[in-house]
């Protein structure tokens, strides 16, 4: 059995949600699934270990945490969420950034990062690459090293990758 497609089988295609003409990709289905959720955190693994020691995972609120905390206590190593504007206590590190319909801010709290620390930002979707690039350069603002990318769908089309060029991106799910 082709094991991608099975993982792939439950990500949920909801068509005019949250509004025509978008089609969300709801992954809920495969966190409920105990070993495709397994088998998603162990093919991230992989891809950290490729990528030549990570030290710090670091996820995209809200899903980016549901991956990446289980991912960090998997490598054995610690996990920072990157959060929304105004959730975090101050001091925080912001970054602002452009979405399709006006525009939001991520940020991230003030010394959590340790310069020169190799992070791996993790999320559940790459669509525009918008929030993953406001992610990186809010990383590496604090010193640290953006080790790589790590999103379990790619929205082909929609100019993530381009957007991230010249880092280092890995899907492991494709949808056109
Ligand atoms: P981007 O900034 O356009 O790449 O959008 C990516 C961000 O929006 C990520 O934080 C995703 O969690 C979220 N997102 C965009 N589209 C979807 C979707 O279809 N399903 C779930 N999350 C999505």
């Amino acid at each position: 059995p082709d094991r991608a497609a099975e993982v792939r089988a439950l990500v949920r295609d909801v068509p005019d949600y949250p509004h025509p003409p978008v089609v969300f990709r709801d992954i809920t289905p495969l966190l409920a699934d105990g070993g495709a959720f397994g088998d998603v955190i162990e093919a991230f693994a992989d891809l950290a270990e490729a990528h030549g020691g990570i030290d710090v995972v670091a996820g995209m609120e809200a899903r980016g945490f549901l991956l990446g905390a289980p991912l960090a206590t998997r490598l054995g190593v610690g996990f920072v969420p990157l959060r929304k504007a105004g959730k975090l206590p101050p001091p925080v590190e912001r970054v602002d950034y452009e979405l399709e319909y006006g525009s939001a801010s991520i940020e991230l709290r003030t010394g959590t990062l340790r310069p020169g620390s190799r992070v791996l930002l993790v999320d559940d979707v790459l669509a525009t690459g918008g929030t993953a690039r406001a992610a990186a350069t809010l990383v590496e603002r604090c010193g640290a090293v953006v080790a790589g990318l790590a999103f379990l769908l790619e929205l082909a089309g929609l100019g993530g990758r381009e957007r991230l060029a010249g880092r280092t991106v890995d899907t492991l799910l494709r949808a056109e």
